[in-house]
């Protein structure tokens, strides 16, 4: 599915189609800034600001987006994680601009979850943040799991060794605790003024952790 680059935010936060096949995205979209910079900020805009602290980025990384680039001399697709390079730094080249992103539909997934950590519950940039799709077994089996962390590193973080460990085991506290100390040695904050390298390694296993009350099938527990 395409979702053009100049597509605002509160658009994605409330379309319907994209709240049931990427809910992970419209949620992270939701906890975005606040109103105004819903209305004024596009996708575009927010991916290719490349922050590691980007709100859409962990979903797109999860969701494994394509972004679309086109010239005057060329068209080409890019994996998300090869167009981002670092802070502020994008495969962007000259003359060229982004005009949508290509996000696959797996409704294998239909467990996606983001979280946010912020130094308040509403306008806050992302001290660390957490997108995961899963798919569960009826009888609570992880079948498979991906995983992309914000504001840990340079660039979206992810994990497929941790996610090769979770595959068929239980989505239990005990599993994730034991992956989330893999996590916290994998990650590579900084500190900065809004939150130290340490808080955010624990912070980000913490968010892991609590991804065990997802096996608990309520509707909240969805978003
Ligand atoms: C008060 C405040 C709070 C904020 N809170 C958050 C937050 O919680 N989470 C978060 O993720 N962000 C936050 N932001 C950042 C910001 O809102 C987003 O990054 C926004 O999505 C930018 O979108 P824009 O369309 O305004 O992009 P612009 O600011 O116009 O552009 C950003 C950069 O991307 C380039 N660009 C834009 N579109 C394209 C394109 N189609 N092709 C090529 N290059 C392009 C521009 O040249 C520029 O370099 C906040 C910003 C403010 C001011």
């Amino acid at each position: 599915m395409l979702i053009r680059a100049g597509t605002s935010l509160s658009r994605i936060a409330a379309d319907p189609l994209l709240s049931t096949l990427f809910p992970v995205l419209t949620g992270a979209v939701q906890v975005l800034g606040s109103p105004p910079i819903r209305n004024m900020g596009t996708v575009g805009g927010n991916i290719c600001s490349a922050s590691p602290a980007g709100d859409t980025l962990p979903p797109l990384y999860a969701l494994q987006a394509e972004v679309e680039l086109r010239s005057r001399t060329r068209d080409r697709r890019l994996p998300i994680r090869e167009f981002i390079h670092g802070p502020g730094q994008t495969a962007l080249g000259p003359g060229e601009i982004m005009t949508g992103v290509w996000i696959p539909k797996n409704p294998s997934f239909h467990r996606q979850h983001y979280e946010k950590v912020g130094q308040r519950q509403a306008l806050a940039i992302a001290i660390v943040s957490l997108a995961a799709l899963i798919d569960l077994s009826p009888g609570g089996i992880i079948r498979d799991i991906r995983l992309a962390w914000g504001s840990v590193g340079p660039t979206i973080i992810t994990a497929p060794a941790v996610e090769a460990g979770l595959r068929g085991r239980s989505l239990t506290l005990e599993a994730m605790e034991e992956a989330a100390r893999e996590v916290r040695r994998a990650v590579a904050p900084i500190d900065d003024l809004r939150a130290g390298a340490d808080y955010r390694r624990e912070v980000a296993g913490n968010l892991l952790s609590r991804l065990s009350l997802l096996a608990v099938d309520r509707p909240e527990a969805r978003s």
